[in-house]
């Protein structure tokens, strides 16, 4: 029996899906990448932006009327929903963050198999495994904490055997997610903590890289970075969850932290970890963001070491903190104008630092081999074609970087020697 799957949001709900591919899979049912040919799909979906939460509902309106395929959808915009979506959709199986652990079973039970074929679709190198879900903070824009709860943590033991289990596969990179990552392990008995579960993750064979999905600046200190950069596998790429440059927007955010933490960890990061590509998310036009405190989001960033943004409008959420701001909305052409600048911004600071590796060696993966080129993704996420070569899918490979196609795209050659970041270091 053949799925298809889809998914809308963040990397916690991209590592749910993969887990449910791989159950799934192990028990008999057979991935496909063409909608028209599943039995039934599987989607998982977000509620955090009200756009995303639109663009879910005109999924499901267009899937709905193109076929009478079943689909499951889980996720925030079903914990979200008081029971439109199932007076709506009456052949859709509808599962809420609270019984998303059941989805397999499910799935198993709305869809029974008889084979006991195995199927294994090995056409990635990198899975996202999810360590932890929920939050413990009140960010006054956010609804997440609302949909999935207090922060829970998967035991270290666990998220090493399915670490071990995903290297038996083939994968070759591990994404750690989570919707508050850093507190990974606070909430367990004994207290366990990010940086023991990545150090048991680096001891396994054939993990060649480990990746952090984004770091939450309340929990990184001086200490957790330098560990890090003992850890040759730990890839060169790191987000932290900003939301604005201005301490006045931070503090009706309620977030926690002052501008004065952000640079401080970004100092940290840039002693150890000189040559990685830092990204941040931020939230423009927050109720009553004034355009000086715009400037010096602008300003944040321009002195700051990111070389890539992640940019959200601000959108109101029912039952937030933000959304009951007594505050005049801000002109949407207004709006436009801040979005467009750091938009723009966000642009050049990708090709400046893309711009940095010319005539480098890089180490990457190679994800794909096509007729015409082959397709790496390195260490610090720069996404590089080079010559095609056959065979090498899955391995890591060195290569030298030549041309900036534009701010997402690098060409090069494959090369014979990368330096290690202890080398680097001297
Ligand atoms: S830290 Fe803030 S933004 Fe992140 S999930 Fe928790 S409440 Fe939401």
């Amino acid at each position: 029996m053949k799925f298809f799957v889809s998914y809308f949001g963040c990397r916690a709900n991209q590592a749910e899906i993969q887990e449910w591919i791989i159950d799934l899979e192990n028990a008999g049912y057979q991935l496909t990448p063409h909608q028209e040919e599943a039995d039934f799909g599987i989607l998982n979906t977000c509620s955090v932006t009200e756009h995303a939460e639109k663009e879910v509902l005109r999924f499901i309106g267009k899937t709905y009327r193109r076929s009478d395929t079943p689909w499951v959808v889980t996720g925030c915009s079903v914990s979200n929903d008081n029971g439109q979506l199932r007076e709506k959709y009456k052949n859709y199986i509808f599962v809420p963050n609270a019984e998303k652990g059941g989805l397999v079973e499910t799935v198993k039970e709305a869809f029974p198999v008889e084979e006991n074929i195995i199927y294994h679709s090995a056409f990635r190198s990198r899975i996202f495994l999810k360590i932890q879900d929920g939050c413990n903070f009140r960010c006054s824009y956010c609804i997440v904490p609302f949909l999935r709860g207090k922060s829970i943590s998967i035991p270290a033991d666990e998220v090493v055997k399915r670490a071990k289990h995903y290297a038996a596969l083939g994968y070759k990179e591990i994404v750690l997610s989570g919707i508050n990552l850093s507190s990974y392990g606070y909430d367990l008995f004994p207290r366990e903590n990010l940086l023991n579960v990545i150090k048991r993750i680096h001891a396994i064979k054939h993990i060649e890289f480990i990746r952090l999905s984004s770091l939450d600046p309340r929990y990184i200190d001086y200490s957790f970075v330098r560990e890090l950069s003992y850890l040759e596998k730990i890839a060169d790429s790191f987000h932290f969850s900003f939301q604005s440059g201005s301490n006045q927007v931070l503090n009706r955010m309620k977030r926690g932290s002052k501008v004065y933490d952000y640079k401080r960890i970004m100092d940290i990061f840039r002693h150890y970890f000189p040559d990685a590509n830092y990204g941040a998310d931020f939230i423009v036009a927050f109720p009553d963001e004034t355009e000086r405190e715009f400037q010096e989001t602008i300003e944040f960033v321009g002195e700051s070491i990111l070389t890539y943004m992640h940019i959200f409008p601000f959108s109101p959420r029912e039952g937030t903190k933000a959304a009951l701001m007594d505050t005049e909305p801000i002109p949407q052409n207004i709006v436009k104008k801040r979005l467009a600048e750091l938009k723009e911004i966000n642009r050049n600071i990708r090709i400046a630092y893309r711009e940095k590796f010319i005539g480098k060696v890089l180490e990457g993966i190679l994800i794909e081999e096509n007729e015409n080129y082959s397709l790496v993704i390195t260490s610090n996420f720069l996404t590089v074609r080079i010559p095609p070569l056959k065979g090498y899918k899955r391995r890591k490979i060195k290569v030298k970087i030549q041309r900036i196609v534009n701010d997402n795209i690098c060409e090069g050659v494959l090369a014979r020697r990368a330096p290690t970041r202890q080398q680097k270091q001297g």
